[in-house]
This record gives structure tokens, sequence and C-alpha cells, in this order.
């Protein structure tokens, strides 16, 4: 017990290193510094919303653009990045593990890093990047044959290069990093090859681990090199060895509390997603909930120990990964609150003291799973909902076919949502579509695929699928919705001058008035938007960029859905526009 105190200290002593550049306290404030973005989500509650209001309702129209990237190549394919705004200096992720740094003024290039990936990487939905991370003079950035690279920013010289874990066991990484305190923190990806989900922290430095976390219950965490404590409790909720490669990839990064000094991280799918395998069948007594799958996990960044969990699906079958960005804000009465829009279809608002749930409310039409949440957090299911046990199929071979809403790409999947500090609103980019599944018999095989269930997703509506609304966290309501044609695959940001910005599949980069939605400005960028915009202030001008690039899970998944978009074009393309101060004024 003494050596684990001791070793406590010691890690907290080492992250706070003295060097120049990028500091705690700058990431810190980075929301309210409107003259860089150091941060993923622009702050790291990830709440994507910027205090500028140069640019506003009024004079949106006159936005223009300034220059334009070519990531190049022939490696196009989707490009969900978010840029970093630093010293004169934007960074860019893109496909196939790449990274480039543009001068923010003319948008020409000062270098580019392209990671070597190796053959046989088994990325499961893209070849994408989602973003980097700035501290001290470094930037971080993930690749697709799961390592963390450490860049030094001025010159993109490897600083440092780190295996998260083995591709050849179906592992990438694809998520933005976090920095805290002095450590980068990464999650990993590769849930639907019978992995297991774990958050690592690393000096940011030296790149040396400093502790890990399983999301499976049963797996032993480790810090500074040493077991550390076990995942929840052995078999508690998993059968047998099933725990081992349980899933719960944790893809999507993760979030900081500053207030309760918590990271959080949400975990995907329990692996495989035929559930009946997982003893989550027919019993709905907790045995089978298969914890933290399915879950948002708080987590203390000094030590790696899970200070709460919240599980959104408990027994979970349709492939609703608990992934999902968790938001802190503070309503409208004062109360310090989280905010989580699960793949499942249900909008989620926690305690931030302890994750505990307060409430949730649809945010997708037609959710046939469950009828609702109950008090405790626990779904209601409807039983008919859930797909068919294979081994009491006729054959054997194909349990009963459910169509199931929403389909397993989600009510939302991995782009993020945005809140305004102006309305109390939260913009969520959601979709609207179903599928048919059904469940198949399977057996472990490492770095293969590991679902145990088929599927074809469906659109709900003749009209759309994309969906973007504007909801009250105090009582779920809807305030308004922005339909869209194509399923939405890109992030929100909002802003103080009352504007809610994101982009289309159909390549249309748009501003809407956040008060009633209405489209105020549109522009078209050649390929579709799955990125996520920014905005930040330079030389008292107002800019604002997203990069362009379509591409992400939906071609590749998308069953009759991939089929409507298949005429869109791929690209590569950073697009910043600006508020021309002449303009600023102008109606
Ligand atoms: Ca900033
Ligand atoms: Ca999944």
């Amino acid at each position: 017990m003494n050596r684990f105190i001791v070793a406590v200290t010691a890690a907290m002593l080492m992250a706070v290193p003295a060097m120049a550049g990028v500091t705690e306290e700058d990431l810190a404030r980075d929301q309210q510094t409107t003259g860089d973005i150091l941060t993923n989500g622009m702050g790291r509650d990830l709440q994507r919303f910027s205090p500028l209001d140069i640019l506003n309702r009024d004079n949106v129209k006159n936005l223009v653009p300034v220059w334009a990237f070519s990531l190049g190549g022939e490696k196009q394919r989707g490009q969900e990045t978010q840029p970093l705004v630093h010293d004169g200096v934007m960074y860019i992720t893109g496909s196939y593990s790449r990274m480039y740094a543009i001068d923010i003024k003319t948008g020409k290039e000062l270098w580019q890093f392209d990671a070597r990936l190796p053959e046989g990487i088994l990325p499961c939905c893209d070849v994408v990047n989602r973003g980097a991370a700035l501290f001290g003079d470094n930037i971080y950035f993930g690749t697709l044959d799961a390592r963390i690279v450490a860049l030094n920013a001025k010159t993109g010289d490897v600083v440092w290069n780190k295996k998260i874990a083995d591709y050849k066991e179906g592992y990438s990484y694809t998520a933005a990093p976090l920095i805290v305190n002095g450590l980068v923190i990464t999650g990993n990806s590769g849930g639907e090859f019978g992995i297991l989900g774990e958050v690592q922290a690393r000096d940011a430095l030296t790149g040396d681990l400093v502790w890990s976390r399983p999301t499976i219950e049963g797996n032993m965490g480790t810090f500074m090199g040493k077991e550390s404590t076990m995942t929840g409790t052995l078999n508690a909720t998993w059968p047998g060895d099933m725990y081992k490669n349980g899933g719960g990839a944790t893809w999507l990064g993760g979030s900081y509390d500053a207030d309760t000094n918590t990271v959080i991280f949400g975990a995907g799918n329990p692996a495989p997603w035929n559930s009946w395998l997982r003893n989550a069948g027919e019993k709905n007594d907790g045995t089978g909930d298969n914890l933290y799958a399915a879950s948002r996990l708080g987590i203390d960044p000094a030590t790696g120990e899970i200070k709460w969990h919240y599980q959104t699906t408990p027994r979970e079958g349709w492939d609703f990964d608990g992934v999902n960005e968790v938001v802190g804000f503070v309503d409208k009465d004062g109360h310090k609150k989280y905010a989580t829009a699960d793949r499942n279809g249900f909008f989620y608002v926690l305690n931030r003291e302890d994750g505990k749930f307060l409430n949730a409310w649809p945010f997708v039409k037609d959710i046939t799973w469950a009828k609702g949440i109950d008090a405790n957090g626990r779904p209601i299911y409807i039983e008919e909902g859930r797909p068919g046990n294979p081994a009491k199929a006729a054959d054997g071979e194909k349990g009963d076919v459910v169509f199931a809403s929403p389909s397993f790409l989600g009510g939302k999947n991995w782009m993020p949502m945005a809140y305004s500090q102006k309305t109390g609103l939260f913009y969520v980019p959601s979709n609207e579509w179903g599928m048919d599944i059904w469940n198949e018999p399977i057996t472990f095989k490492k770095g293969a695929a590991f679902l145990g269930a088929g599927f074809t997703i469906k659109p709900n509506y003749e009209d759309h699928i994309g969906s973007l609304k504007a909801i009250d966290p105090m009582t779920g309501e809807w305030k308004w919705e922005y339909k869209n044609d194509a399923p939405l695959w890109g992030g929100v940001m909002t802003t103080a001058g009352g504007l809610v910005l994101f982009g289309t599949p159909e390549g249309e980069f748009k501003a809407l008035d956040d008060t009633t939605g209405e489209v105020l400005w549109s522009f078209q960028t050649g390929s579709g938007i799955v990125g996520q915009p920014v905005t930040w202030e330079q030389d008292g001008e107002q800019f604002v960029s997203v990069v362009s690039g379509w591409g992400g899970a939906v071609p590749l998944w998308g069953g009759e859905v991939a089929k409507k978009v298949n005429y869109l074009n791929q690209g590569g393309m950073v697009w910043v526009f600006k508020l021309p101060k002449q303009l600023a004024m102008a109606n």
C-alpha cells in the first residue's frame, strides 16, 4: 500500500514537466483563449463552443474562403479530423495516418508526416484519423497500426513512437489523444475483432507507460510497470473466460473534467455481437450485463483507477457502443452535469460528481429495443426487439431476424455534438435509420472478425436520414430539427455569435441560427464533410475551418443506405474561411 502511494507521488511529480511550448494551464484555458485551438473539442470538456461573436447571425453571409489545402496523394477516403491552431500553424491529421503542418496565413505546407503503415492493418470502419493533441513542444497522434507518435511540432521529426497494442490482433487507433497533467491518454479501436478495450496513460515527454486500465471486468490494470487493480469483479457479469477478449473498445477517446479531476472514456460493444453467447440473452437480472462494455467510465488520471461507471446498454446486443463523448456543462440552475448522446438513441444527463444517472430522453424517433430508461438508469427493454438466439433456430444457424432502430451505426455515431453556453442547448448530429439484424454462431479467433451477427441497414424515412437536433438538457425537448438527405457523419460547433456550424456528406458547410435552425449560410466544399469545424480569432478577424473528404463507416457498412450515397465523391481538402474586417459590420 505504501509503495503504491509513493509511486503515485512520483507520477504526479513527473506529470509537471518544466518545458516551453503548450502547458497544462494553456490546455485548461483553451476554450477562453480564442486565438488558438489546442485541444480536441475546443476545450477538454468537449463543448465545441467558441465565445467568439465577431461572426454572427447578421454577418455570416459575408463569410468567404481564404485558402484551401489539398491532402494530396491517392490516399483519400474519410477525413474526420479536427484542426488545431497554435503559434501561426494549423495542424491537420489525414486518412492513412498522415499529419500536416500548414502556415495559418498563407495555407502553405510547412511539413508532412506519413506513418509507414504495415501490410495487414485491420481498421474496421475506414482509414480515418480524428485529430491530434498539443503539449510542450510536441504534437501527438495515433496511427492505424495502433501506435501513438510524438512529433516535434516545429519540424515534424519523430520524438518517440510507442505501440498501444498489436495490430495483427485487430487493434487500431483513430481518436485524438487527450493530454492531462503531462500524460498522453489514449484508448484503442478494434471492437469488431474480439479485442480488449483499454485506456492507457503515458508520460508525454518520454512515451513511457504510466498506467493502463482495461474496460472489461476481470482484467488487471497496471501502474508504473506493475499490476495495480482488477477492473470490476471477475465473472460477476461475464461467463467463463469470455472477459479476456470481451470488446469494450475505447475507440473515441475521452474528455476531462477539471472540476472533479476525472478523465471520462466510453467503452464500446461487448464481443461478440451475439448477446446469447455472453449469458446476456434471456435473463434480465444483471448477471449478463457484461460490465463495463457499453458504459462510460470515470477514471482518476493520476492512477488509472475507476471512480464511477454508468452502463447505457446492459447485455448489449445491437452494437450500441457506449463510446459517445461525455460533455461537461453547467445547467441553467447552476448544476454541474454531463451529457452524452448514445448510439442506442437516448440522450443522457449524468451527475458530474459521481457519474450517477439523472435523466434520459430519446433523440431519435423510432427506438425499437427499449420503451425508455427507468429511474435507476436501466433500459426498459422490449424483449421482441432483441435478435433471436441461433441455438433455438430450426437449423441452429440463424436466429430470428428482427427490425431494430436505431441501426448499429447508431442514433448517433462518432460525430461529436456541441453545447452552446449562450442557448443552453445541445446540438446533436443524429441519424434516423434502422436495420434487419440476426444472430449466428461464432467462435473466437485472434485477429478475425468476432460478431456472430448479420445485418442490413435501411433508412426509416424517404426524405431524410440525417437529423441535427437542438435539445434542451433540462427537459429533453427538441427545440428544432434540421433534416438532411444523407446520414450526418461530421462534428458540430456552436459560437456566441448565435451560430451552429456543421457539414453534410453532400459537401455543404452550413451555418444555422442556433435558436431556429434556419440556414443562414452554406458553402459547397467539393467533397462530403465528415470533419469537425473550428473557429479562432486572428488580427481582429474571425476565422472558421473544416476539412472536407467523404468517407467513414457509412459507405463501407451502410447496406441500403450505402447504395443511396455511392454517388458522393471522395476528397481531402482543408477549407479556411474568414469574415473580412470591412464586412464585419455589413448586413
Ligand atoms: Ca484556445
Ligand atoms: Ca462496435
